[in-house]
């Protein structure tokens, strides 16, 4: 579950799709939602804390965090996602405490870009969570295709301050050009290298998108299926990513397709129409994609290997299924990587 506070932020990162707004969680929304999955959640379950930046909602997660434990017997792992500006010693040891795993923003050398005043907090908040709570967090970079070509550089000086946990996303919202392409290929060559290093002392993989995936299959959104979001204008999601694309705009016929509602519309809705609405989300699986020239997955020889975010997708595309032509170059370049690297 997913529990997006509020829509404020203290950054403006140049490839954030999300808008700013006033909206916000209260704990009174937050238990009647929670009271009301009760009874059909799994015996364990990821409770993750977004924004906007969930920092400026502190309150918010520590009521949030003492009401879930008072009440129920059910395991919650709880999780928050932040860009790191405001992280002091005392969350980090109150995070270690309740056992949640952060995930922290940074973009290394391309921070500057994002917000150039941050690189001092972000990085001071790092070396407290080295640390403090070692065991607890992994570092996001995001690239886009201006700073590409600073991703082996900042992966590279993460590892040297000894940060374990690494991934990196890059934006797919705008076109990534030929040239584009060939210096992520060119950047992730040599990340592998600095990886090996690592990977030899510790016998784990420092960076996550080289991970081999275990079980080979075609990916389906998880969204609507066994993950549901609460967003701060109190509207339920398969999952915030379907916000972002259609939340402010009602009058899209794929807002009433893929929203449930208020929490009270949710609350109020029989298990048959919750399931009905629920199956919309089940046509997101990869076999069933395609590309802006037509092209389409379930033709394709890597199918088992890939798993593309369909809402992230329709950020550029504008049409859910529909995966941009970058996109699908992108996933190859970083297969082939993760598989030499492997
Ligand atoms: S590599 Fe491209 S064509 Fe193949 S499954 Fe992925 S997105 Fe579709
Ligand atoms: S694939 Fe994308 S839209 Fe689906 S659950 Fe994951 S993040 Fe959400």
């Amino acid at each position: 579950m997913t529990l997006v506070l509020s829509e404020k932020c203290n950054f403006s990162c140049p490839y954030c799709p999300q808008r700013k707004g006033k909206n916000t969680l209260t704990i009174e929304d937050i238990a009647a939602f929670l009271d009301f999955l009760q009874p059909r959640l799994a015996r364990t379950v990821r409770l993750g804390f977004y924004g906007g930046e969930p920092l400026l909602s502190l309150p918010l997660v520590e009521k949030t965090v003492a009401y879930a434990e008072k009440k129920y017997k059910t395991t919650f792992r709880f999780a928050l996602t932040t860009n790191g500006s405001l992280l002091q010693k005392e969350h980090i040891l109150f995070f270690r405490e309740q056992r949640f795993t952060l995930g922290l923003s940074y973009d290394g050398m391309a921070q500057k870009d994002r917000d150039a005043g941050s690189v001092g907090a972000v990085e001071s908040a790092l070396e407290n969570l080295l640390r403090l709570y070692p065991a607890g967090y992994m570092v996001n970079s995001v690239f886009t295709p201006r700073t590409v070509p600073l991703l082996a550089a900042s992966i590279g000086a993460l590892l040297k301050r000894g940060h374990q946990r690494l991934r990196f996303a890059l934006d797919t919202c705008v076109p990534w050009r030929r040239a584009d392409l060939a210096a992520l290929k060119d950047q992730l060559d040599r990340v592998a290298a600095l990886c090996l290093e690592p990977r030899r002392k510790t016998r784990g993989n420092p960076l996550e998108n080289f991970a081999s995936k275990e079980k080979k299959g075609v990916f389906a959104c998880f969204a609507g299926r066994d993950r549901l979001a609460l967003l701060p204008d109190r509207t339920v999601w398969g999952c915030d990513r379907f916000h972002t694309l259609f939340g402010r705009d009602p009058a899209n016929p794929d807002y009433a397709r893929y929203c449930f509602g208020t929490i009270e519309e949710f609350m109020s809705k029989s298990a048959k129409a919750l399931a009905a609405e629920a199956a919309n989300y089940a046509e997101l699986r990869q076999d069933y994609f395609f590309s802006e020239k037509k092209e389409l997955c379930s033709l394709c020889d890597d199918l088992e290997n890939c798993s593309v975010c369909p809402a992230q997708a329709a950020l550029a595309t504008r049409t859910l299924a529909v995966i941009p032509s970058w996109t699908c170059r992108i996933r190859r370049i970083t297969r082939a990587a993760a598989t030499r690297f492997t």
